[in-house]
């Protein structure tokens, strides 16, 4: 077993890491267990423990109403470091809004394809309908081509446009800067092309960078680890 650092610090993706992927990210469903999992190597951490994910903030509250961390939502863009603390937004352009319309009335063409909003990004999943993988890649590519403010992230299923410059290694790196987390070792966990930046960063920290398929197996091996600890 993996054996955790002594003051370490635990950065943790959500989706895939955290509770198993289901088909939309609205079907997913918190397993018993985990908030008081969480809670507790919350409080042994001296609070440094962050959810790390995708997700706006405000879904994590919605899926873990009684689990009080700091959370980095929307891939870094979106950062409170403490429970109680206001939420800090990066600065970055908009999407604009005819991209948006013509995502609509592609996802639209495509029964089981999906347009999820961020507050200054969009996801295209095409889980429910994998022929609409290669269309959606080539608009946004295309899109993109000309537009340095975001840029285009692969996930599960699914194609994001990010704001450029924001990634999980920031997310990390921001909250390693401020109190629980300084001074500690970080330990970052997930399963996603977009948590390579967020392990990356634990790693200059000198700290852990680990992969849930290598490591844990699936989520709930990762379950198990936190619960074992
Ligand atoms: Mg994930």
């Amino acid at each position: 077993m993996i054996a955790l650092p002594d003051r370490a610090a635990l950065f943790l993706d959500l989706d895939g890491t955290l509770i198993d992927l289901a088909a939309t990210p609205d079907a997913v469903t918190v397993p018993e267990g985990l908030a008081d999992v969480l809670t507790s190597l919350r409080n042994r951490l001296g609070g440094a423990l962050a959810i790390v994910t995708g997700r706006p903030i405000e879904q994590v509250d919605a899926l873990l109403p009684n689990v009080a961390t700091a959370v980095a939502g929307e891939h870094g863009g979106v950062i409170r470091s403490n429970p109680g603390a206001a939420m800090q937004r990066a600065a970055g352009h908009a999407i604009p809004q005819n991209w948006l319309d013509t995502a609509a009335a592609l996802v639209a063409r495509y029964p089981g394809a999906l347009l999820e909003r961020k507050t200054r990004g969009y996801v295209l999943h095409f889980r429910g309908n994998p022929a609409a993988g290669s269309v959606f890649e080539d608009d946004l590519r295309h899109r993109l081509q000309h537009w340095p403010h975001h840029c285009l992230s692969a996930a599960h299923m699914a194609w994001e446009v990010k704001p450029a410059g924001i990634d999980k290694g920031v997310a990390v790196d921001t909250l390693m800067a401020l109190p629980p987390f300084a001074g500690r070792v970080p330990v970052f966990i997930g399963d996603d092309v977009t948590d390579e930046d967020g392990m990356r960063a634990a790693r200059a920290f000198g700290g852990l960078g680990l992969q849930v398929q290598e490591h844990f197996g699936d989520a709930s091996g990762v379950r198990s680890w936190l619960a074992a600890l």
